[in-house]
């Protein structure tokens, strides 16, 4: 029996109605880009993160590199940012001619170690991206803290994390932008990419606004180089329907977390850590092995959706060769790198189907202890 490790299908099946008028009326509408949908969308999250402004833009990682260009961030600066992440918290520094600085990562949470920055503040480094990994919130209290010290600015990338919170604040309030990802397997998710920056601060959201529409604020004026970055309508009205359910499916994808670790409780599986003061969305259901590529061969035998989020940290990555990073420089998320896999986790998981997966697992990892 097949189970995928995320089912996009039923989540749609079970709103189809609202979605397809949604579209519908976009398609009948005419008005495709930007416009009232876009509005309307940006004003609902700007509420629901508790900030005041919202720009819809065409991506999460374009909500990163605008958010950074936004804020002046350019060749010769230095951002810090975790190794254990989607490339693009990284990329969309390097993107602006800005170097990443890695610093390492927790063993339990796998967000970056916020008393490991200070060591890494150069003379150089403008801003720090924390990223709220797999749904769960950095240590924002210390984060900010460090960045008021030193004058740096503080971008979350909350790319996994919408409806998260922090000591009851939610992600996107967080720190002076926050950037969101509506790529389709995301919490909330189009169909099709879209992203949108939350801000208080006035300023920067009116460049985000002028810089995703080739850096003009009237039509045909230009005051900067831009970018072309705009959410479409269709996704702005399918994520409008969607969004009303955000807190009921994080809510599930919760009490399914909690069963799986139940499941899981008293063998050698590692199951995510919950800090007390956060509330973790669970993008992706993480596990720890000692034995990952028997977990993962018992499962693809059955049909058992699974993924390694992430197989190489981004400091060693090709493409950050020119950093001079070492293998052991950053232990931690080296290791997470071997021993983490993402098991199948969505809202409409059945409990049966996660009985089934934490037999497998528990097996493929209790057989390794019999080698042993
Ligand atoms: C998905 C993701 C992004 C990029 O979002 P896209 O919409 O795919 O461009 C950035 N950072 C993290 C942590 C992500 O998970």
């Amino acid at each position: 029996m097949a189970i995928p490790l995320l089912d996009l299908k039923a989540q749609y099946n079970s709103i189809k109605d609202e979605l397809e008028s949604a579209v519908l009326e976009v398609l009948r509408g005419g008005r495709y880009i930007l416009g009232p949908k876009v509005e309307e969308f940006e004003k609902t999250v700007a509420e629901y993160c508790g900030v005041k402004y919202a720009v819809g833009v065409a991506n999460g990682t374009d909500a990163l590199v605008l958010s950074l260009d936004a804020l002046g961030v350019g060749p010769g600066d230095e951002v810090i940012t975790s190794p254990f992440t989607f490339y693009a918290s990284a990329e969309s520094i390097s993107r602006l001619g800005a170097t990443p600085v890695f610093v390492d990562i927790d063993p339990k949470t796998y967000n970056l170690v916020a008393g490991h920055i200070e060591a890494k503040i150069t003379p150089r480094t403008k801003a720090i991206i924390p990223v709220h990994i797999f749904g769960q919130p950095a240590e924002m209290d210390t984060i900010n803290e460090i960045a008021a010290k030193h004058g740096l600015k503080v971008i979350e990338d909350a790319c996994q994390a919408i409806g998260a919170a922090y000591r009851g604040k939610q992600v996107g309030s967080l720190g002076d932008a926050a950037c969101f990802s509506f790529f389709p397997s995301k919490n909330l998710g189009g169909a099709g990419d879209g992203g949108i920056v939350v801000t208080n601060d006035e300023e920067l959201a009116g460049r985000v606004r002028a810089l995703r529409q080739h850096g003009s604020l009237k039509k045909y004026y230009h005051s900067f180089v831009g970018y072309n970055s705009r959410l479409d309508a269709v996704q702005a009205a399918i994520l409008s329907v969607k969004v009303k359910y955000i807190d009921t499916w994080n809510d599930a994808r919760r009490q399914k977390a909690q069963y799986y670790n139940e499941l899981f409780a008293g063998t050698n599986v590692i199951t995510p850590v919950a800090l007390e003061h956060v509330r973790h969305v669970y993008h992706l259901y993480i596990v720890r092995v000692p034995n990952r590529a028997d977990v993962e061969a018992a499962l693809k035998a059955e049909g058992i959706g699974h993924g390694v989020y992430y197989p190489v940290p981004l400091h060693l990555q090709d493409v950050y060769k020119n950093l001079g990073y070492q293998v052991g420089d950053l232990p931690v998320s080296e290791a997470a790198s071997h021993e983490t896999l993402a098991i199948p986790l969505y809202p409409e998981l059945k409990e049966e189907d996660m009985r089934t997966i934490a037999d497998l697992v528990k097996n493929a990892v209790s057989a390794l202890s019999a080698v042993d």
